[in-house]
């Protein structure tokens, strides 16, 4: 049994021993005037900007860096939403000036951006078993909604008017509201006792209003849904599509493909699968891919090759725009650097490591693991214990936590993926420290996070009332 590490993170305390970090503004500021060609009427004379000098800024954002925790600090096995360690050589070539180009200019000269894009979508549809991919979409979200659109598109080509989206009760939030924006009515389905689609209640759910069903596949608890081409014909019957929630491809790289089991439509989350960071809410990609019937709705632009040449076309009946220009080229070079690098073989073998970590790591789990076998996930249950005290307890021991309180199918869960990237030891360090969080005593698990930078934080008030700027403190 490997024995948990302790883990400090760096912090500054005051005189009075409250943690603490100027805001650069709290620094001093110095008025500097505004020099520009734009209309005085648009512009201010002055502006106001913190008085610094070079070290005290880099040592400010470093140590900002260091109050945090990301991939870089230590395993990350949040589920469903996890962002794997992104290797440096793509972020080198997406920071060669070469591979900026500004997306007004001519097709002519952007042949090798062009062939890049067209190479993608012939990867994400062979990856993916579908006819055609687009690459606007900026998330996986926003990639569900084009999805949507397109589907709706088809539904009205036909002369159907098709009111209702059918989505499982342990969907990511996403999916019901995707299909809220895109004018849906949701139908929720519940899970059998399996975890799994309940096929009564799929009947039950189904009907002429059906657009589509949503569902991922392994689904949120790591299962892979063994009745999906039952699934698949049952929706296709009542006259509806299937809608592929592609965000996590981990499992299934180079093993199985969405189109083979009947879907439809689908998006990818490149962020999660082909390892594009978007931290922060950064830039992000999330390409959906179709089926043939479907390409011509696609949104606007398109890459296409004709005579050996590239070039961007508007589908015949597309959706419109659902982002500006071709999408997030930068984050895109990415995600077709590491395909490349990784090739048939090794996409492959990404998978067969993710499901080897995450059944390795559910195994030296101590907590309750119901289900399995996993996939690329699995949902621990912290049983007596509050998940969101289990999971603060683990950055104590240098882990990030694992998501929390969902699906709710499993009472107080922890959802938990390792990915391909973390070696043994670290799934042994994984494993001591969800066991010590398992066997810590109720003042430490109230008191957690405790040798963290910032305590536990007030998640609630900081998403309904966020103060997202300096000014917005002042103002108080
Ligand atoms: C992350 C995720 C999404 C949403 O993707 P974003 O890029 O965060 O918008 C949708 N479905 C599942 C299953 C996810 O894990």
């Amino acid at each position: 049994m490997t024995d948990p590490l302790r883990f400090d993170q760096a912090a500054w305390h005051d005189p009075d021993g409250e943690r603490y970090e100027p805001l650069l503004s709290e620094k001093g500021n110095r008025e500097v005037a505004v020099e520009s060609e734009l209309p005085d009427d648009l512009t201010r004379d002055t502006v106001e900007l913190p008085d610094v000098a070079e070290p005290e800024l880099a040592r400010h954002y470093t140590r900002l860096s260091e109050m945090n925790y990301g991939v870089e600090s230590g395993p990350f096995p949040l589920g469903s939403c996890t962002m794997k360690y992104n290797p440096k050589f793509t972020e080198d070539l997406a920071a060669d000036p070469n591979a900026s180009v500004h997306p007004d200019r001519s097709t002519r000269s952007t042949q090798g951006t062009l062939q890049v894009m067209h190479e993608l979508q012939d990867y994400l549809a062979a990856i993916g078993g579908m006819d055609a991919v687009t690459l606007q979409p900026p998330a996986g979200a926003a990639g569900e909604f084009a999805g949507l659109l397109v589907i709706d598109a088809y539904h009205e080509a036909n002369g159907e008017d098709r009111g209702e989206v059918v989505i499982p009760d342990s969907a990511h939030g996403t999916n019901f509201a995707s299909a809220a924006m895109a004018g849906y009515d949701v139908v929720s389905l519940p899970s059998n006792d399996e975890g799994r689609v309940d096929l009564d209640a799929l009947d039950a759910a189904l009907s002429e209003d059906t657009a589509a069903l949503m569902l991922t596949n392994p689904n949120t608890l790591g299962l892979f849904e063994r009745d999906i081409e039952t699934v698949a014909e049952r929706v296709h019957d009542a006259g509806g599509l299937l809608y592929y929630d592609g965000a996590n491809l981990n499992a299934l790289l180079g093993r199985a493909r969405p189109g083979d089991m009947g879907f439809d439509v689908m998006h990818y989350n490149v962020h999660k699968t082909f390892a594009t960071p978007h931290g922060g809410g950064g830039p992000g990609a999330g390409p959906v891919g179709v089926v043939e019937e479907l390409a011509e709705f696609l949104p606007d632009p398109h890459v296409r090759e004709r005579d050996g040449r590239y070039e961007r076309y508007t589908p015949e009946s597309s959706v419109g725009k659902v982002h500006g220009y071709a999408g997030n080229w930068l984050v895109l070079l990415k995600a077709h650097a590491y395909i490349t690098r990784l090739g048939d073989e090794g996409l492959a073998d990404a998978s067969a490591k993710a499901v080897l970590n995450a059944n390795y790591l559910a195994e030296r789990v101590e907590y309750e693991v119901p289900f399995g076998p996993f996939h690329h996930e699995f949902v621990a249950s912290a049983g007596e214990q509050d998940a969101a005290d289990a999971a603060k307890r683990m950055l104590d021991f240098g882990v990030h936590p694992p998501t929390t309180k969902w699906p709710e199918i499993v009472p107080e869960a922890l959802m938990t993926e390792p990915t391909e990237v973390e070696s043994k030891r670290t799934l042994d360090q994984l494993a001591a420290a969800f066991n010590a969080a398992r066997d810590s005593d109720d003042g430490d698990l109230d008191a957690a996070p405790s040798r963290t930078a910032a305590g536990r934080i007030d998640q609630t008030s900081a998403a309904r009332n966020p103060r997202l700027s300096w000014q917005a403190l002042d103002d108080e």
